[in-house]
């Protein structure tokens, strides 16, 4: 129901914690994060309230968590599988290495299930999300078995493939292991906003989860990708032509 990414110098998680925060007033029944660091994507996430997360979040030790710099959150309003801890976003990839976090229905999510379980995909949870996890990380490993090399770029594009197949609305987040200064993004019938910051840029759902950090924003038209990185913002359709959004100042304060 909320989504928040960040990409840049500082530690990613209390940034997308706060960001979480506030989209809270929009309801939600899960929260979860993943971080990409050193060669390993991070996740946390529990069924209830933010504070449920905040709490096994605090209770880790031994991992840089707290202090990876490429981060996206997620707060769930279950549609498909209930509200519990296996349920709530980030989802992996079976390999661990792409995670994904979703606001919307993805409508033929069963037909792709059953097609990636017929390719021995196991699943973790019964979300329609997941999907697109499974998906995302088989058009990388295509992508890198054709010759492509790993980075933001070949991201952009399996995440173009990945949503090209699927139906429904979605504002889709993913990070990539081998990626790790990236988020990249999707949307169609489903909100998705950029900030641009210095050296440092964001993604949301709605422009109040970064508010506190900058007031550029760029709204994504409807089937348009976003990669963002510490230094630019790259938007393109989901055909892979160049586009742009709707750039715009917020000049309402903040709520508190
Ligand atoms: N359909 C997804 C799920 O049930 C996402 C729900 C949401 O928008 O939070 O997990």
């Amino acid at each position: 129901c909320g989504i928040v990414g960040y990409v840049g110098g500082r530690p990613a998680l209390s940034i997308v914690l706060d960001g979480l925060r506030r989209l809270e007033y929009r309801g939600y029944d899960s929260a979860g994060v993943a971080i990409v660091d050193d060669g390993v994507v991070l996740t946390e996430k529990k069924a209830g309230k933010l504070a449920n997360l905040e709490k096994a979040l605090a209770e880790r030790s031994g991992d840089n968590i707290a202090s990876g710099t490429t981060a996206i959150g997620h707060t769930r309003w279950a549609t498909h599988g209930g509200p519990t801890d296996r349920n709530a976003h980030p989802h992996l990839s079976a390999d661990g290495r792409v995670a994904v976090i979703h606001n919307g229905i993805i409508e033929n999510f069963s037909r792709l299930r059953a097609e990636l379980e017929a390719t021995g995909v196991e699943f973790a949870s019964d979300t329609d999300t997941e999907c697109a996890a499974h998906l995302l990380a088989a058009e990388v490993r295509a992508l890198r078995e054709a010759g492509a090399a790993a980075g933001p770029q070949l991201l952009a594009e399996a995440m173009r493939r990945t949503v090209r197949r699927l139906e429904g609305a979605f504002t889709l987040l993913a990070i990539d292991v081998d990626v790790p200064d990236a988020v990249v993004a999707a949307r169609r019938n489903s909100p998705l906003v950029v900030g641009r910051g210095d050296g440092e840029n964001f993604l949301a759902s709605d422009v109040s989860a970064f508010i506190e950090h900058t007031r550029e924003a760029i709204e994504l038209g409807q089937d348009q990708v976003v990669l963002i990185t510490p230094a630019g913002i790259e938007i393109t359709g989901f055909d892979g032509e160049p586009a742009t959004g709707k750039e715009f100042h917020i000049d309402w304060d903040a709520k508190a």
